[in-house]
């Protein structure tokens, strides 16, 4: 296609994919919204064929356009398919700031996105309230209620669980240097707002297990959200700001690398800063933390004995856990980190792990799309869960928060006694900390 003068600047920088499509359909087989949907429109190559029509003028940026476009999960099942190397996720997004950027935002998001999510502070009693009225309304509540006009999320309100939101968050918990005697390293510990209010355990986890390996933790207390949903949202002028504003945070700082124990937040610092947001690059190296210590730390030395990397292996026979492991979407095709959670589970004493079939399909989380599609979300989790109920486990590990509260909601739900935990917890209890 040649370049056209089109009133769509900001998909100008990868107009070239919207040419390279071949309109194969490979990218249908995997998108796990096609396969609940079956609809065309709701499938990577029908919005890339939506946003080559808006691109050329053909069609409106109207509302069935942004639609088709906020109904899809970012879980880049489609990049990966393709064989013309088509950045559909990409071009999602930028269609998606293309609309935000025509004021097509709603209020609860302008209120979230622009005020709620820049200050740090507010956002755990918020969470606290919201999710406190959302478990009281559950309950007391009829289904059908004129309430329900008003709610920003009204799919499947009834059935919802909330997450608990902790008493304490990991920035009340912890200084901004969790100091060690003789520091062979210190890192900079990116805690994300899912760890920060919901599992400070993994903070807890993470904290243990690196000054245990003599590693010291700085914990920049005015670090704030890493702005993923803002931009996935198509705000890419906040999510900017939420860039700028970490990067100033954590280059000030002297630190061997940062650490990120959330798959999307991992992904937001170490990729999308410098490539879709053009914001910059930290100054030191980002690591997802099971790369960090599969990768560049010597963990071998503590569980040698245990070691049992091939798949024919016996298991240890007195493992604490039975589990299975989910990848993130964000993880494994985001930052293609599919071998190292493995490889850190399967070092460990305590572990007998299994693998599930399609671990890397998405569990239909996508931050805020299962607030959004509800319905949708928990037929892609019907999906995961057949897979996992062919397996003999106890505990879900995924090293996402999102993934780990998406998880936790399906099997109170569903009255499954399974525990979820992030692959840092795990490795904390084999060291016994
Ligand atoms: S990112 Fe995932 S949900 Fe979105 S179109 Fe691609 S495969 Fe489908
Ligand atoms: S797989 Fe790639 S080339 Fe084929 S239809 Fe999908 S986006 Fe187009």
């Amino acid at each position: 296609m040649n370049k056209v003068t089109s009133k769509m600047p900001r998909i100008q920088q990868k107009y070239e994919d919207l040419s390279k499509c071949l309109k194969c359909g490979k990218c249908l087989s995997v998108c796990p919204i096609y396969a609940e949907t079956k609809y065309e429109q709701a499938a990577p190559r029908g919005r890339v064929a939506l946003i080559e029509q808006a691109y050329k003028g053909n069609i409106d940026l109207s509302e069935v356009f942004r639609k088709r476009l906020s109904f899809c999960l970012n879980c880049k099942a489609c990049v990966d398919a393709c064989p013309s190397g088509v950045r559909g996720d990409d071009l999602i997004l930028l269609a998606r700031a293309e609309l935000v950027d025509r004021g097509k935002i709603t209020y609860i998001e302008r209120f979230i996105f622009r005020f709620l999510l820049k200050r740090g502070r507010l956002l755990p009693p918020v969470a606290k309230w919201a999710t406190f009225m959302g478990t009281l309304a559950n309950k007391i509540l009829p289904e059908k209620n004129p309430l329900t006009l008003f709610l920003p999320f009204p799919d499947g309100w009834k059935e919802r669980i909330y997450p608990k939101i902790a008493k304490k968050t990991v920035m009340d918990t912890y200084p901004e240097v969790v100091k060690v005697k003789n520091p062979k390293m210190r890192v900079g510990y990116f805690v994300g707002c899912g760890t920060n209010m919901v599992y400070p355990n993994i903070a807890d986890a993470l904290i243990k297990v690196l000054t245990h390996n003599d590693i010291e933790v700085v914990i920049p207390h005015d670090q704030i959200c890493c702005g993923t949903s803002i931009y996935n949202s198509g705000d890419f002028e906040s999510g900017i700001k939420h860039a700028q504003k970490n990067l100033e945070v954590f280059d000030k700082l002297d630190i061997d690398c940062i650490v990120v124990a959330c798959a999307s937040g991992g992904l937001t610092l170490k990729k999308e800063y410098p490539e879709l947001l053009k914001a910059g690059k930290f100054k030191v190296p980002v690591y997802d933390i099971s790369e960090f210590l599969v990768d560049h730390i010597d963990l071998k030395k503590d569980f040698k004995d245990s070691h049992y990397y091939p798949q024919d292996a016996p298991h240890p026979q007195d493992a604490t856990y039975k589990l299975t492991y989910h990848d993130p979407c964000h993880l494994n095709r985001g930052q293609g980190i599919k071998d190292q959670p493995r490889k850190l589970l399967k070092l460990l004493p305590n572990v007998k792990f299994f693998e599930m079939e399609e671990a890397d399909r998405c569990c239909g989380g996508g931050g805020s799309f299962n607030l959004k599609y509800y319905p949708t979300s928990k037929k892609i989790m019907e999906h995961k869960l057949k897979n996992i109920k062919k397996i003999d486990v106890d505990t879900l590990v995924s090293g996402c928060p999102g993934c780990m509260m998406r998880f936790e909601e399906t099997f109170l739900q569903e009255n499954i006694p399974m525990k979820v935990k992030h692959p840092i917890e795990i490795l904390c209890d084999a060291y016994g900390l």
